[in-house]
């Protein structure tokens, strides 16, 4: 089976001066879990290599340089699930975390639950000796919330301006037919603390299963959540619906039914893959049969072949 990896970097207004970091970025980390594909890996295994590269970068908004809540404090959300037996395990308001993602497969892998949140997280973590991480607000988010307090002035113009909201996902599908996604975020700027967007809520902000696809999404959560996205996604798709068509009917409906904008990667399990977004930027990277894809911009897409 031909391996497929899909990431993005979150869709929301860009601005240039993080256009080049932004693409650098999703790059960096589509060509970490494609050599995890490569090599015989799995595609959760590449989900989670793929999204720890995110949340290491300072760009974007996850692990190290994730946004700020009203009180000026850091809480991940992350999620990540196998498309092959439907396990998934998620976090919520986890603080002090570098890579959610990780604690989030912990959850899957050595718990019985799904979710562990906020101080049940904390100590899932300590038990299992995941290390504590003090330096994830960075110097240009402090400044940035120092400067915008208000959290409903950021969501009026959501994802038309340029106040960081910037999740991080991906979608892949190994060499042995599965597939896998993962998604994390540090939400959205001067939410209420305990707010817990759709990110790490299966079927809302990812979820995969063999039988159809891989999905992550990213947007405005509160839209995101109401209208379960990510499944959303994959119903269409259930129903005959390309990756491309099943993501642009799902984003249309939200957008109308909500008003909410956002995107997603989305993968099926036969290799057909989309990166689709109604927000005015998403950076985005695939690698499909050594050929990696990328884009920023609505309708954008520029090919590199193997060197
Ligand atoms: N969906 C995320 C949230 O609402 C934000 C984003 O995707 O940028 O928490």
């Amino acid at each position: 089976m031909k391996t497929v990896i899909v990431v993005h970097g979150g869709a929301w207004a860009i601005p240039d001066e993080l256009a080049e970091a932004s693409v650098a970025g999703v790059k960096n980390a589509v060509r970490a879990g494609d050599t995890v594909l490569k090599n015989g890996g799995s595609a959760l295994d590449a989900v989670e290599k793929a999204v720890r590269s995110l949340e290491d970068d300072p760009t974007f908004d996850a692990g190290h340089g994730a946004v700020l809540n009203i009180d000026g404090e850091v809480e991940l959300d992350s999620i990540i699930m196998d498309g092959e037996t439907l396990a998934a395990g998620a976090v919520a308001c986890v603080r002090n975390i570098a890579n959610p993602v990780s604690l989030a497969r912990a959850v899957m892998e050595k718990t019985d639950h799904v979710m562990l949140t906020d101080r049940g997280a904390s100590m899932f973590a300590e038990r299992i000796g995941t290390p504590v991480a003090h330096d994830l607000v960075t110097e240009p988010e402090r400044k940035e919330w120092e400067h915008c307090k208000s959290y409903h002035a950021g969501v009026k113009m959501l994802f038309n301006t340029q106040w960081g909201h910037d999740t991080v996902g991906a979608v892949a599908l190994d060499s042995f037919g599965n597939v896998a996604c993962a998604t994390s975020t540090g939400g959205i700027r001067n939410k209420m603390v305990g707010r817990v967007g759709d990110s790490p809520i299966i079927g809302s902000g990812g979820y995969a299963d063999n039988r159809s696809g891989a999905v992550s999404c990213t947007g405005h959560g509160e839209s995101i959540l109401k209208v379960t996205l990510a499944r959303l996604i994959l119903f269409h798709m259930e129903q005959g619906d390309s990756s491309t068509a099943a993501a642009a009917a799902s984003l249309q409906y939200m957008c109308e039914r909500v008003k909410g904008c956002g995107g997603a990667v989305v993968l099926s399990s036969s290799g057909d893959w989309a990166a689709s977004f109604t927000t005015p930027r998403m950076a985005w990277a695939s690698i499909k049969e050594d050929v990696l894809h990328y884009g920023l911009n609505p309708k954008e897409e520029f090919t590199e072949m193997p060197k």
